[in-house]
């Protein structure tokens, strides 16, 4: 069995606990690795080389940077097969996906902070023929990135190549659930060869290694993404040391579809939005949202494409449906189905945990709960959505703004007026028009409400991992 080590300074270090504990593959529920129980003593040798590594990497020219983060993404490509099995053995997720979506974004993260740092100008402004203002941005320092097990490389890439990219070093700490690809990349950026202490990786539990990140006095900034809970005690920690802020947190996103949309394509890809992923992707529409003309229809068809999903192995080509992450979030889950039968909902379709070893939730479809009722208002991160109708456009905004989340949402229509009126009412960080989960990196990325603050994204993040300072010259 592998046992992991955290990487600071260039290297694979043990904990100074010289404890571990349990990674669970949730597929077959075996341990696959032992995991460092890292702590305080971890973060502060990890925040060390990281502030011993930041002179020589912030001086650096862009393009040397730039250079070494596209050696980097190169490598990540080039192990893609490997890193998708991986993820889908720590994860529980279809291999099919982690090799469609996980890692090729991973890549593309890289790639696309590498050149964007080579394309960044800054503003000057010629005030009134006295002076002239121009702005200075620097990087931070140490900055710390926190993510989740859903995503696992993905949303860790999303944070470290702009931080890096930017001339700041890091010391990262990837989920608890999810190590084993963070372990990976600790091993490509050797090969890529980024300097020591530009990457640090710290595992261990987020209350323990998390919190001691949180709370570094040399940690000049924090970007979290996780749940709104965490992210609230992320924040308490962070907010009275002045550390800048970022944090991309729950959601409950709406899945508006019209009378008038195309049906073949808002419930093929509402398929999507519903089940990838076991509906742990943060930006799944839970709430199924139809027009009355249309919604028996829609719950006739979307419940039989839903019965033809394959629940199964994750690492079977054809497997669409794989294992929840874990035992407890599987309990999670199965808790939720029930509060739905106990709200007064219909389970038209799925609804059981399924009969083999791992963590599997057949996909599960809720149907006759109004909005107020729990299973809409809170969320759930599993296979499980609910579909209600709505009588028109003013009652399908109400719907979809009642909850306290605000990452994302779809909407399915033909009349294009509609759309960008719904599309502006609707409080969301980012709506989709008839698709779901189409991303340009340039794009302000982030949720309203209790599902984040700040925006990141193309040159957000590079400002977000950069401190703007003003110059004003006399002239
Ligand atoms: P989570 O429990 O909030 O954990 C997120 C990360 O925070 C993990 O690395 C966790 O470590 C760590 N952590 C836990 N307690 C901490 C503390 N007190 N201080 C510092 N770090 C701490 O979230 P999750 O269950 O992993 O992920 C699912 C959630 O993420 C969902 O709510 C989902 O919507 C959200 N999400 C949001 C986005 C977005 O872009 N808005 C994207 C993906 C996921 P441990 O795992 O070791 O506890």
């Amino acid at each position: 069995m592998q046992r992991l080590a955290n990487f600071i300074g260039g290297e694979f270090v043990a904990p100074h606990s010289d404890a571990y504990f349990d990674d669970v593959n949730p597929a077959t529920e075996e341990v696959i690795a032992a995991i460092p129980d890292s702590d305080g003593h971890d973060v502060d040798d990890a925040v060390a080389a990281a502030r011993a590594a930041f002179p020589a990497w912030s001086a650096a020219p862009a393009e040397t940077r730039s250079r070494l983060l596209l050696k980097l993404a190169d490598l990540i490509e080039a192990n893609l097969e490997e890193l998708a099995r991986t993820e889908s053995i720590d994860n529980g997720k279809s291999i099919s996906l982690a090799r469609r979506l996980d890692i090729p974004r991973a890549v593309a993260n890289f790639r696309f902070f590498a050149t964007a740092i080579l394309h960044q100008s800054s503003e000057a402004h010629h005030t009134d023929r006295t002076a002239l203002n121009y702005t200075l941005r620097h990087p931070l320092g140490v900055v710390g990135l926190i993510s989740p097990w859903n995503l696992p490389l993905y949303l860790l890439s999303w944070k470290i190549a702009p931080a890096i990219a930017s001339g700041n070093t890091c010391v990262a700490k990837p989920s608890e659930l999810t190590p084993l690809t963070a372990y990976r990349l600790g091993e490509l950026a050797n090969e890529a060869g980024i300097p020591p202490g530009v990457l640090n990786i710290v595992h261990g539990y987020g209350a323990k290694a998390g919190r001691a990140l949180t709370c570094h006095d040399d940690v000049a900034a924090i970007s979290f993404t996780g749940g709104t809970v965490t992210g609230s005690a992320v924040a308490a920690n962070a907010a009275p040391r002045f550390k800048k802020l970022s944090l991309e947190l729950g959601g409950k996103n709406a899945n508006v579809v019209f009378a008038d949309a195309d049906l073949d394509d808002a419930i093929a890809t509402s398929i999507r939005s519903s089940f990838w992923n076991q509906g742990e992707i943060c930006l799944c529409g839970s709430r199924i949202f139809v027009e009355r003309s249309a919604y028996d229809t829609f719950v006739e068809r979307f419940v039989a494409a839903t019965k033809k999903l394959r629940i199964g192995d994750p690492l079977d080509d054809a497997t669409d449906i794989g294992a929840l992450n874990s035992e407890a979030h599987m309990r999670k889950v199965l808790g939720y189905i029930e509060l739905a039968k106990e709200e007064g909902g219909t389970i038209a379709a799925g609804g059981k945990r399924v009969d083999r070893n791992g963590f599997f939730i057949e996909p599960t479809i809720v149907t006759g709960l109004s909005c107020d009722c729990r299973v809409l208002q809170e969320e759930i991160f599993g296979p499980v959505v609910t579909i209600t109708p709505f009588d028109d456009e003013r009652e399908a905004i109400a719907f979809a703004n009642s909850t306290r989340y605000g990452l994302s949402a779809s909407l399915w229509t033909r009349d294009l007026s509609r759309a960008h009126r719904v599309a502006a009412a609707i409080e969301a960080g980012t709506v989709w028009v008839n698709c779901w989960l189409l991303r340009d990196l340039r794009v302000p990325f982030g949720g309203m409400k209790e599902s984040g603050v700040g925006r990141e994204g193309g040159f957000e993040s590079l400002n977000f991992f950069t401190e703007a300072k003003n110059v004003c010259v006399k002239l």
